[in-house]
């Protein structure tokens, strides 16, 4: 699985400079490899009642897994984009604050999800989604990734619940 990695691309500096950023487009333009790393995450969780796709990448792979395991698919959004009730978690980005919001009727207490992203750097987006999950008292089987950033504190962030990553890397800032 680790020759995945051949698809995604290192880009200096982007979208700031200091930031490696992991671009994931060359696996998306291979139907093989995105294939393959979409049954890679099926594999990681049991079947789950619901999946929560994060905004914009985890909507991919989100949409990938809830036609697999024919399940619906529920999108964390950014602030402003979801009509009707929703409910809201503010989170800390490496300069000021975002918002992620889902829609309140969207799960039913006690469902079982998994939530899917492109990667996982600091946590605070995952985070945010696992608390938005449990606001509407719905349960967290697993948080699945492609990309793991590894020493920038995520996986701890999510402490004591499953993470799965299929693509680990170091990071030394
Ligand atoms: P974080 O909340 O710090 O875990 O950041 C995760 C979110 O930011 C994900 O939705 C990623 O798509 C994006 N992201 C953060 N760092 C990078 C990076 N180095 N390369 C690509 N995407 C990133």
């Amino acid at each position: 699985m680790d020759d995945l990695g051949r698809y995604i691309r290192d880009v200096p500096d982007f979208p700031r400079k200091g930031i490696l950023f992991k671009d994931i487009t060359p696996l998306l333009n291979d139907a093989a490899a995105l294939e393959r790393a979409v049954d890679w995450m099926s594999r990681q969780a049991p079947r789950p009642g619901a999946v929560v796709a994060i905004e914009s990448r985890g909507f991919v792979f989100g949409t990938a897994l809830a036609l697999r395991w024919r399940v619906p698919l529920v999108l964390a959004r950014k602030f402003g984009k979801l009509p009707g009730r929703t409910v809201r978690q503010v989170y800390s980005l490496e300069y000021g604050e975002d918002t992620l919001e889902l829609q309140a009727d969207a799960l039913e207490s006690g469902r079982q999800v998994v939530i899917v992203d492109d990667l996982l750097a600091t946590g605070g987006t995952a985070l945010a989604t696992v608390r938005l999950v449990e606001q509407l008292e719905a349960k967290v089987l697993a948080v699945i990734f492609l990309v793991e950033l590894i020493g920038l504190g995520g996986r701890e962030r999510l402490e004591g619940y499953a993470v799965e990553s299929l693509l680990r890397y170091e990071v030394h800032e």
